[in-house]
């Protein structure tokens, strides 16, 4: 039986500081230097940490790099991009590189609209309790725009009505779609407000009971698209391209490869979603739901060879972000990638986002079709062994391209290395 407790009760009305000395006690930790880590947060306030999320005890600093040579329909990006892996950043400056001068990435968006479902369950007769609802279209828009004034004035606000009829173990479910125009914010809390608004209504004119008022996270009504053609002279000729397009075949048909070419094209986005204080979880979800949307988990991205025999990329996936809500418009750093960017609204936000996917992918497809990823990957990856091995100043990038010359990049020979390095030097 453990001797403490997890059980804390009026945790959450501590302070950040009184939190920590909790944790650190719990856990048992000697004060060497960790309490002033916790509470070192970086440039995100204290205060506003603490307003965020709950229970708040510090922060976690993720590096911010910024991938230039993005040319976006026609105007020059600097895009900031929040991620602890290497050769991320990297990857998409090398692919935005090869297509600059042909004129770089084209972009487009489906729309800003997110769906709210209702799930209502025992409806004595689904068809029909379909039907009633889709006449009650305008009493729904009356009811769903009533719950946010400053959206409908904003241009947004509900624009259509989709009732599906769902089987269960326990028989149909009448699953309403709500579909909101959310603008400039990606929506989860204003749908949801008029998904809970409308649930008694729904009841009353179908019968039947409401669980569920919450919204999807395949958001099909916010898709993203980026198309780029990269020159056969500035990708290394007709094999390289064969061979991303190869790649991307075997990613079309096995949803073990596709599951790691997507996961690629994820490095980029979330890296750009983080950075500008998006929800990371409802992209990738959107994400990964819309890559099975044919009933098989299969490729996000098209890749294909031109008449002229250049090679063509294509990316279209959800993108639910926005310059407004939760933590975008509050968390420093997002408000300054922003700025860098020069974003004015959320469109453009994710056509940028999605041109940064592509060019993930392309980096991805280009190294595995030719040299392999270790080659690159192993470069930036010797610097993090040889800090690991206790590296410090000059040493890490001696130590690092020691590793890559020897061809093993590992923590023992890191630590052989230095040792043999600093023995040199005494
Ligand atoms: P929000 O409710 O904070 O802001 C949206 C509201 O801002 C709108 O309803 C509108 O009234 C107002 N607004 C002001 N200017 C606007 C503009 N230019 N365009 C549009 N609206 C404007 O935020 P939200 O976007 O509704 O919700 C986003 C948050 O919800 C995120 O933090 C997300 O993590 C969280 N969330 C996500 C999920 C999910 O993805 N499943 C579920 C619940 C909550």
């Amino acid at each position: 039986m453990s001797t403490k407790t997890s059980r804390i009760s009026g945790f959450h009305k501590l302070s950040v500081p009184e939190r920590v000395d909790k944790v650190m006690a719990f856990a048992g930790l000697e004060d060497d230097g960790l309490r002033a880590q916790f509470l070192d947060t970086g440039n995100l306030p204290v205060d506003l940490a603490d307003r965020l999320i709950e229970n708040a005890v510090g922060t976690m600093n993720i590096p911010v790099g910024v991938a230039t040579n993005l040319l976006i329909d026609g105007k020059d990006y600097l895009v900031p991009m929040a991620t602890e892996e290497s050769s991320v950043v990297a990857a998409v400056c090398n692919a935005a590189r090869q297509c600059y001068e042909s004129g770089g990435f084209t972009t487009s968006m489906s729309g800003t609209c997110m769906i709210a479902q209702v799930q209502l369950v025992d409806v004595p007769d689904p068809a029909h309790a379909r039907l009633a609802i889709l006449e009650r279209i305008e009493d729904i828009r009356s009811l769903c725009d009533a719950c946010d004034p400053v959206l409908v004035k904003l241009g947004g606000g509900f624009r259509d009505l989709e009732v599906r009829i769902v089987d269960s173990a326990h028989g149909p479910m009448v699953i309403t779609h709500l579909i909101v125009d959310t603008r400039d914010a990606m929506g989860a809390n204003a749908v949801n407000t008029m998904a809970e608004k409308l649930a008694s209504h729904l009841e009353g004119w179908a019968g039947g009971r409401v669980y569920l008022r919450i919204l999807s996270n395949l958001a099909d009504r916010r898709l993203a698209r980026a198309r780029c053609v990269w020159k056969l002279d500035a990708i290394g000729g007709p094999e390289v391209r064969d061979g991303i397009v190869r790649a991307y075949e075997f990613a079309l048909m096995d949803p073990y490869r596709a599951a790691t070419h997507n996961k690629g094209i994820m490095n980029g986005v979330t890296a750009v979603v983080m950075a500008t204080g998006n929800d990371t979880r409802a992209v990738e979800a959107g994400a990964h739901a819309y890559a099975a949307r044919k009933g098989w988990y299969s490729s996000l991205s098209q890749w294909e060879v031109t008449a002229a025999g250049d090679l063509a990329g294509s990316l279209e996936m959800p993108m639910a972000v926005g310059l407004i809500g939760g933590a975008t418009k509050l968390h420093p750093m997002a408000r300054a990638s922003l700025r860098v960017m020069d974003i004015q609204s959320a469109q453009q936000l994710a056509r940028v986002i999605a041109a940064v996917g592509l060019a993930q992918n392309f980096s991805a497809l280009k190294a595995l079709a030719t040299e392999g990823v270790q080659k690159g990957h192993m470069s930036l990856h010797s610097q993090n062994i040889a800090l690991m091995a206790g590296a410090v100043g000059d040493e890490i990038s001696i130590v690092a391209r020691r590793l890559v010359e020897l061809g093993t990049v590992r923590i023992d020979v890191a630590e052989d290395t230095l040792r043999a390095l600093r023995a040199r030097e005494d």
